[in-house]
């Protein structure tokens, strides 16, 4: 098996072949190197909205349903080998309008008659968390069963699993691949970048804003284009309120379409993350970075006054002719796992999932 591209997605499908006894080679320049330019995973701050998704059947709402149930059994499962992984139960969507509480009110009222308890948080209830949220919410929506996980963690649990499991790395890129004719999938071969070649009856593509470059080459036509995403780390002045063991703080907080995400456990205990800008294209705009630092015109003294202490960005790939994610097999053998766009940690274990299923059964071979 030979999976390309080692952010998230690529390392979950990894990671689940291998365990499943399947032997890969796993190829990536970025593996053992710095984080690659652009790359989605390095940059996502980890914020699980799965119980919270607008939609209530099809495709995207199952794999959300599914990956809310795989993501405690894999971050347990890497746990007990060892492999931490920090995360945070917990989120809450503030609402900004009318159209949007409503909004809120119709899904709290369709997910209860799920079984799936969101809590209406009334502006009293807001009201008891001032300053430290908008003032001008309207009113909150409270997902217990959401939260968030630390990416960069669960990418180095995944890959250090994997290798004790037996997983073959190859950092290098793709620089061509070629299809052999042999083998029950049609067979493929790889040549790397420091000139390495590589057989294997399947080939998984996990490539991110890559893959409609590398599936043209093969003679595929499947246009993604990248979505630019800042986001910053800030420490407070003084001690954050979701330090104090009964400050009832909910969890990650979403904004305005930013995300504010507590990092308690980072160094000096007062961190958090704010993300993520949405600029089409591969272009930081400062505009977008200055809004962001304001968390959406919050308006919010404690927030004004925190330092940033880091600023970095990354590119989501989102499908041009239709739903996100991408998960298909194009001709025998070929897998392609990509276009994840703003949910590809949140999904990530179900599509390793749907990958060794279509592998497992040989659907596509
Ligand atoms: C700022 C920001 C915040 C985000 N926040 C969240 C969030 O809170 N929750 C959430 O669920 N999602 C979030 N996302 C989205 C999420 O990050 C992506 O959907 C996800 O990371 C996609 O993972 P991936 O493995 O498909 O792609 P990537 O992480 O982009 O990995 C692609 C990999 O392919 C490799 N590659 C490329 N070309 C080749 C080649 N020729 N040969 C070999 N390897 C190659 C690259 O080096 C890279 O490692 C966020 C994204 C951004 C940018």
């Amino acid at each position: 098996m030979l999976v390309l591209g080692a952010g998230l997605v690529g390392l979950a499908s990894a990671w689940l072949l291998q365990r499943r006894g399947h032997p890969v080679v796993l190829v990536d320049p970025a593996i053992d190197g710095p984080p690659p330019a652009g790359g989605g995973s390095w940059a996502a701050l980890g914020v699980l909205m799965a119980q919270v998704f607008h939609r209530s059947s099809g495709r995207g709402w199952r794999l959300r349903q599914r990956s809310h149930a795989l993501w405690p059994q894999w971050l347990d499962a890497l746990e007990a080998e060892g492999h931490a992984v920090a995360r945070r139960a917990g989120l809450l969507l503030l609402a900004s309008g009318d159209a949007e509480l409503a909004r809120q009110q119709r899904l709290a009222a369709e997910r209860q008659r799920r079984g799936v308890s969101l809590g209406l948080w009334s502006p009293e209830r807001l009201r008891e968390l001032r300053p430290q949220l908008p003032a001008a919410a309207l009113g909150g929506l409270h997902s217990p069963g959401d939260g968030q996980l630390d990416p960069g963690q669960a990418m180095a649990a995944l890959l250090a699993s994997a290798r004790a499991g037996g997983l073959t790395c190859l950092p290098e890129a793709a620089s061509r691949l070629e299809r052999t004719g042999q083998g029950a999938g049609g067979g493929w071969r790889l040549i790397g970048s420091a000139g390495s070649s590589v057989e294997a009856p399947w080939l998984v593509l996990c490539t991110g804003v890559a893959t409609a470059a590398l599936l043209e080459s093969l003679g595929h036509s499947l246009p993604m284009e990248p979505v630019l995403g800042q986001a910053l780390e800030l420490e407070l002045n003084g001690q954050p309120a979701w330090s104090a063991p009964d400050s009832g703080w909910p969890g990650a907080v979403a904004w305005r379409g930013i995300n504010l995400v507590p990092r308690p456990d980072l160094p000096g205990g007062r961190r958090l993350w704010l993300g993520a800008t949405l600029e089409p294209g591969c272009r930081p705009n400062p505009e977008a970075l200055s809004d962001l630092r304001g968390w959406g015109e919050a308006g919010l003294d404690w927030l004004g006054s925190a330092t940033v202490t880091r600023h970095w960005q990354g590119q989501r790939c989102r499908p041009c002719q239709q739903p996100a994610p991408v998960l298909e097999v194009l001709e025998p053998g070929l897998v392609v796992a990509s276009g994840h766009y703003r949910n590809g940690v949140l999904l990530a274990p179900a599509t390793a999932e749907w990958v060794a299923s279509r592998i497992t059964t040989g659907v596509g071979a």
